[in-house]
């Protein structure tokens, strides 16, 4: 039986009543409400306010029409086709406004809901009440609605009984709603893993039955959603778990792993690489992460007999971007970042004549030292190579002079066979 607004208000827990909300949210709320509207914040805010998380952001959920939530606010612009919302912002905030959604079964034939043959929704712009905008939402924990002028917390789908028992509970059928859209099956993964949490049975189960569908989504819509995953302090343990869903390939252009130790062992020290610089606050960019994962690719494709073939590695570089492309849509100013932390690991390695002065100079050394890095480290083959430019970026020059002149001694026979560690090209 659907719970009537009163059934569904829970008992507002403390920490909602005394949280500091963003107060360009709190202003559009008050501004909604005196045009003679509804407004909520909704989704991620509440859910991670509840779980002990700072939220990244607010969002607000409204009775108001695009173009009427459009009228209200003067710093504000209307985005999207598939699910159209109002974007309303001040200088350094920007908040996403969105229109209650109807339970899109309610009218088939209405031209703002549009499904493919698959069952996936292409358009999703047909307006309703808080109750239906409710189970349209994907997971209980995202479908708490909170005013914060009233501290009421309006909870249809147990949101919080499930926040409490730390379990992500899918609204309604998962099979069907990973059908409606395939992608909450990799929102499933990135919620458990940031607010550690379990997946329920049926969830789990829909993910491995629909997750093929992930291969009908748009590859830039796929690039967004592998950002959420990788970029936000829980690679590691998002790349574990979509491995083991099977589904890690709708993501990532990769080779199978189970001959190539190498690989996991090189992904995941990339993986945690990017975890620990978030956590530390440094900055970190999907450039660096995609040259990672994708290197087995590259060597894949470079390899020739056990060895590296130069040529073969130099023409595939865009071949692997343009493949990865089919999957997600890397833009274009990464490309030629990712290229040259690859080329620069031929020449971080040859260190020919003069040449190491010069790519200590490179606008990318940094980012191809790191890499060099963490190549050595999941191998089982060291090489020191690591090591000779950390000396060798802090030694002074006579230092350098000398460095140089022992790796020219202790040389011999054709550089370039003695490229990689033979299992990156096994
Ligand atoms: P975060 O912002 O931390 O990634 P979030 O839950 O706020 O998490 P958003 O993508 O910002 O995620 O979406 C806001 C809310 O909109 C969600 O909490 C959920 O209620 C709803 N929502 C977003 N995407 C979907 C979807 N694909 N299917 C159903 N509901 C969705
Ligand atoms: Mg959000």
């Amino acid at each position: 039986m659907k719970k009537t607004n009163k059934q569904s208000r829970a008992r507002t827990p403390r920490v909602l009543k005394e949280s500091k909300f963003s107060p360009l949210s709190i202003e559009i709320i008050k501004k909604l409400k005196k045009s003679g509207f509804q407004g909520y914040l909704v989704g991620g805010c509440i859910r991670d306010l509840l779980s002990g998380i700072t939220p990244k952001d607010f969002d607000i959920s409204t009775n108001a029409t695009p173009e009427e939530v459009r009228k209200i606010f003067k710093s504000s612009r209307i985005i999207g086709k598939r699910f159209r919302l109002v974007h309303v912002f001040s200088r350094n905030e920007l908040i996403e406004v969105s229109t209650f959604r109807a339970n899109i079964s309610r009218d088939e034939n209405n031209s703002e809901v549009l499904k493919d043959s698959a069952g996936k929704i292409l358009r999703d712009n047909v307006w309703g009440t808080l109750e239906e905008d409710c189970i349209r939402r994907d997971f209980s924990v995202n479908a708490l609605y909170f005013d914060p002028l009233q501290n009421i917390l309006y909870d249809f789908h147990n949101g919080l009984e499930h926040i409490q028992k730390k379990v992500l509970v899918s609204i309604g059928d998962p099979q069907l709603r990973f059908e409606e859209d395939p992608v909450r099956s990799l929102r499933a993964i990135r919620f458990s893993s940031k607010l550690n949490f379990k997946i329920s049975n049926d969830v789990k189960e829909a993910i491995y039955k629909k997750g093929h569908l992930l291969g009908n989504i748009s590859n830039a819509r796929m690039f967004d959603e592998f950002c959420k995953i990788f970029l936000t302090k829980q690679a590691l343990e998002n790349f574990k778990k979509l491995n083991s869903f099977g589904v890690l390939k709708y993501l990532i252009n990769t080779r199978e792993y189970n001959e190539h130790t190498f690989d996991l062992k090189f992904q995941h020290a990339a993986l945690i690489n990017t975890d620990n610089r978030l956590k530390a606050s440094k900055s970190v960019t999907p450039g660096f992460l995609i040259a990672a994962l994708l290197w087995p690719k590259l060597m894949d494709a470079s390899k020739e007999k056990g060895n590296l073939n130069l040529r073969k590695f130099f023409r595939s570089m865009d071949g692997t971007i343009r493949e990865q492309q089919v999957l997600t849509a890397v833009p274009r100013k990464f490309h030629s970042y990712i290229k040259d932390i690859w080329s620069l690991q031929l020449k971080l390695e040859t260190r020919l004549g003069h040449q190491p002065y010069k790519i200590l100079n490179h606008p990318r050394f940094r980012a191809a030292y790191d890499f060099l890095l963490l190549r050595e480290e999941a191998a089982k083959d060291k090489q020191g190579i690591g090591d000779w430019w950390t000396q060798f970026q802090k030694i002074n020059r006579p230092g350098k002079i000398e460095l140089l002149k022992r790796l020219k001694e202790s040389r011999s026979g054709p550089v370039e066979k003695k490229f990689g560690f033979l299992e990156e090209l096994s």
